[in-house]
């Protein structure tokens, strides 16, 4: 099933077409245009997707020489199989055409079984592009997002990490990032079990979140552990920051769990403040430094690296 947009100059090819494709079940949608700019018009307001288009070769205004080039040169249309409707077959017309990007050719008049087979191909070419479209489109997703969740991963923290550390030394602005680890989490999942202890990681990435969706971007980093990265922040932004998490941690009340007050969170801050560009590994060993410090100084801390980057 799909939609196929008919452009030719002659009312009576656009009928004569629609009607022969009309009684099969390819195509239960037909778009209409009489020149090529109506044509593009229909294809780049969105409002109805198209699959596959049959244009026509000679019409006044735009012809179909030019409708190619200026879909092929637009991006979000460069897929969408054209076919091509010539009066006769000529063969330096029809070479043209291919070389401007049109997927195949039908000449007039239309042999109704041929014009079938052809438009019926472009529709199933269509869908299998769509289709790994919309598969790759879910493995990017899939590799970037941590399933329990369902917040950034890692790998996608490491990327944003190196690339906002580069723009930040290009403007000389500061960056500062937060590791945070949930204090005493093993306690959790050996009282109330696993799939509690989940929840409570899922409750934790959305406090998480809450706390920090307007300053930067929350990563889970590994098991009990996130991640945020803080761009145009400088130490102190970040330690605020921190406190309003570790505050909002001690003050939540965690479904599944007793009361509030009974998970809290440890924090390790480190900042690039501008200058000498540094990789983002260099920063995240400051901040587990401070985190270890957190954690041993009794948890439920924040504590901010002592060798900031200069
Ligand atoms: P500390 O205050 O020193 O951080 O103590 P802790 O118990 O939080 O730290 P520890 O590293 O000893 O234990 C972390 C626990 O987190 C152990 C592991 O089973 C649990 N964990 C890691 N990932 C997951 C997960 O995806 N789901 C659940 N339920 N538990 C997890
Ligand atoms: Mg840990
Ligand atoms: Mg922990």
């Amino acid at each position: 099933m799909g939609t196929l947009l008919v452009i030719d100059d002659s009312e009576s090819v656009r009928r004569e077409f629609i009607e022969i494709l009309a009684d099969e079940r390819d195509f239960q949608q037909f778009l209409e245009a009489s020149d090529g700019a109506s044509g593009l018009k229909i294809l780049t307001n969105g409002d109805n997707p198209v699959d596959v288009v049959a244009c026509d070769l000679n019409m006044p205004r735009m012809d179909g020489f030019q409708f190619l080039r200026s879909v092929r040169a637009n991006p979000a249309l460069m897929n969408v199989p054209i076919v091509m409707v010539t009066s006769q077959s000529d063969v330096s017309e029809v070479v043209k055409a291919f070389e401007l990007g049109a997927n195949d050719f039908i000449v007039k008049p239309f042999n109704a079984s041929i014009l079938k087979v052809r438009l019926k191909n472009m529709l199933h070419i269509k869908h299998l592009q769509d289709l790994l479209r919309s598969q790759k489109e879910m493995m990017e997703a899939m590799a970037t997002t941590d399933a329990l969740t369902n917040i950034p991963n890692r790998r996608c923290f490491s990327q944003s990490l190196e690339d906002e550390l580069h723009r930040s030394a290009r403007y000389g602005e500061s960056l500062s990032i937060l590791l945070t680890d949930l204090d005493h989490f093993k306690v959790v999942n050996d009282t109330h079990g696993h799939s509690v202890g989940d929840s409570v990681l899922r409750q934790s990435a959305q406090i998480h979140r809450d706390v920090m969706r307007k300053v930067g971007l929350v990563a889970r980093y590994g098991g009990e552990e996130f991640v945020v990265v803080m761009p145009h922040t400088d130490l102190e932004g970040a330690r605020i920051a921190a406190e309003r998490l570790r505050t909002s941690f001690a003050a939540f009340h965690f479904d599944g769990l007793e009361g509030p007050g009974v998970l809290t969170i440890s924090i390790g801050v480190a900042t690039y403040s501008g200058g000498r560009e540094v990789g983002g590994q260099h920063l995240v060993n400051l901040a587990d430094k401070a985190l270890y410090q957190a954690k041993s100084k009794g948890r439920n801390r924040v504590e901010i690296s002592g060798d900031c980057v200069k």
